[in-house]
């Protein structure tokens, strides 16, 4: 068989598929392979930095196309170039044994980083390298330079820097050891994940070519490609952020993973080394060591039910110092204008059928949010664990080393009825409450014990249940209660939208459907119902329903927007001037000469 093998042009990636090629030609010296060059964007683009670039994969997509389309058999990259999954139809090979994996120094003039003159000056394109350098040498100053070894090398001359940094992989390679001045152990100077593996690249479903790929692999550095490149797939790290990690064997069957995380300036870095047997298990807990001395505080605030107003002093205290709000469908937009500027507001959605981001995504986001600020506010509808996956957010968060806190909020469940007139307990009428959630995980009737509810003499209040009101009146009458029973659904409430349909089990359904409520919505049913016709406060105020657009002067709310929000009007603020303090064109002088 003839084999193509596909690689970058440079020097470095010729050495390195000329390697594998050898290796290959030497164990099936039947088979025939050779090399194909293939350009890719990484390689037009020399002029910045990386982390400008964008995305990892800026060296692999070409060669990746010509292996889908068949043209080529195998690609060959340096692993630490790629994303952390293969393209779609795409595999990898188990990894070979591994080039010498540390950065070393080249240094113009001295033998040791030591002895480096206070100030002088390190050429690299990496935040790792630089981030590490300074950590080791804090007085150094750090450069930008990109380009191949030679260039670098070029531009150390020819710029006078004092060193620079490079991956021993790669001078190893291209037989340039000689150049070396000092090699930086792990312990100072932590690599780039996968650094000195090379990823060899096949078509899904070519099981032979793996398995001859396969026969030459080396079981340390699979171990190394899986433990590295899992903890920089644990950090969620685009190329953009700092990210170093080397795998080494420890005696026998244990190995020793160090990893270090920085954030996007620099201000903050940590470092971890852990002890075990399984690389995956060691990626999560290094991660989990880094990020709970990194990470900012996660607070889950509970927004309260939709009026802003009715948000706790606390929350309101943690959405103004906030550097990053999460915040879902049913938290009042007017308390995002309380936040910060700058603040990084990201909406995660959730209309109960039109996820915006599953759970899981939420998770994660909140994780990697917390690894870029100080603090990150989950606002959450409501209160923040009534059917609200709070507990969901705190454990995650907790499993990955990630703090938070908790700011309670007031419930839809609470004062959705108070705001329709109808106490959720009553002297003489309910002894207390049933609260439950009509709807499962599959969007079924959730099982409900109704007999109990009928049986007993207290309030019941269902969330997420509009669209089953008619069922849940059902079942609520076979278990006993009467068709009389009286029943309210309350939609949008605490907004100015707060609308409210009273009925009895009987009638109820179509009466919803005819006055075309809308979720969200609660249902509660009860005596307590009855008490809104001395309670309501809300929906019969002389403006209730009407919604007007006030034009102010300045940052101010206007008064005028208090007094129509009191007769219960929704009122709508527009800025159409500021207000500026002047000079007065006169000086005291003038004014004590004139009368
Ligand atoms: N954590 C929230 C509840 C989230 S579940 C809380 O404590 O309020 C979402 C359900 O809450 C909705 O389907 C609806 O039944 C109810 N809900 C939330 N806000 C509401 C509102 N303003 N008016 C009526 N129902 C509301």
């Amino acid at each position: 068989m003839k084999y193509t093998i596909g690689t970058r042009g440079s020097k470095l990636a010729l050495a390195q598929a000329e390697f594998v090629r050898g290796r290959l030609s030497q164990a099936y010296p039947e088979d025939k392979f050779e090399l194909q060059i293939i350009k890719t964007k990484g390689d037009r683009i020399v002029d910045k930095p990386l982390h400008e670039i964008g995305d990892k994969g800026v060296f692999v997509k070409e060669i990746e196309e010509k292996i889908l389309s068949g043209e080529v058999q195998i690609g060959v990259h340096s692993m630490k170039d790629m994303p952390s999954r293969p393209a779609s139809g795409l595999m990898f090979a188990k990894a070979w044994k591994r080039e010498d994996p540390r950065d070393v120094l080249i240094l113009r003039e001295k033998e040791r980083l030591e002895d480096l003159p206070e100030g002088a000056v390190i050429g690299t394109g990496s935040r790792r390298r630089e981030y590490q350098i300074k950590h080791l040498r804090p007085d150094l100053r750090v450069v930008n330079i990109r380009g191949n070894v030679d260039t670098r090398l070029r531009k150390m001359e020819e710029e006078k820097l004092d060193g620079i940094v490079l991956a021993a992989a790669g001078l190893h390679r291209l037989s340039m050891q000689d150049k070396i001045t000092q090699y930086l152990e792990p312990e100072e100077m932590i690599p780039a994940p996968a650094q000195g593996i090379l990823a060899l690249e096949i078509r899904e479903g070519e099981e032979k070519l793996k398995a001859m790929l396969d026969a030459l692999s080396h079981e340390e550095t699979a171990a190394a490609a899986l433990g590295e490149r899992s903890f920089l797939q644990e950090m969620g790290a685009s190329c953009h952020l700092p990210v170093g990690a080397v795998l080494r064997k420890e005696g026998e069957e244990m190995f020793c993973l160090r990893a270090m995380f920085g954030n996007e300036s620099g201000s903050r870095q940590a470092y971890a080394s852990v002890s075990g047997r399984e690389p995956e298990e060691l990626a999560r807990e290094a991660a989990r060591e880094i990020r709970s001395q990194l990470a900012g505080t996660v607070v889950l605030v509970g927004a309260g039910p939709g009026d802003p107003g009715l948000i706790t002093v606390k929350g309101l205290q943690e959405i103004r110092e906030a550097d990053c709000i999460v915040y879902d469908r049913l938290a009042a937009p007017e308390l995002l204008e309380e936040a910060k500027a700058g603040c990084e507001k990201i909406y995660v959605g959730k209309a109960s059928s039109n996820h915006t981001m599953k759970q899981g995504e939420i998770n994660r986001l909140l994780v990697q949010k917390s690894m870029e600020y100080e603090k990150t506010v989950r606002l959450k509808g409501g209160d923040v664990y009534v059917f609200g996956r709070g507990g969901e957010e705190g454990m995650f968060l907790r499993a990955h080393g990630v703090p938070f806190q908790v700011v309670p909020g007031i419930s839809s469940c609470i004062a959705g009825p108070a705001y329709g007139g109808i106490p959720i307990t009553h002297r003489g009428k309910a002894l207390g409450f049933h609260v439950v959630t009509a709807h499962d995980r599959n969007d079924e009737l959730a099982d409900i014990n109704f007999q109990a509810m009928a049986d007993s003499k207290e309030t019941c209040v269902f969330l997420m249940g509009l669209s089953k009101v008619g069922e849940i009146a059902g079942k609520l009458k076979e278990a006993g209660m009467a068709g009389s029973t009286q029943i309210a659904v309350i939609s949008q409430a605490t907004t100015p939208e707060q609308r409210t349909c009273v009925s009895d089990l009987d009638h109820i359904a179509e009466k919803v459907i005819r006055e075309g409520l809308i979720s969200p919505a609660l249902i509660v049913v009860g005596e307590v119902v009855s008490l809104r016709e001395e309670l309501n406060f809300l929906e019969n105020r002389p403006l209730s329903g009407k919604r007007y657009l006030v034009p102010k002067i300045g940052e101010k709310p206007t008064r005028l927007k208090k007094l129509l929000e009191n007769q219960g009007a929704s009122v709508d603020e527009v800025q159409v001037g500021v207000i500026e303090h002047v000079k007065p064109a006169f000086v005291l002088q003038n004014l004590k000469e004139g009368d």
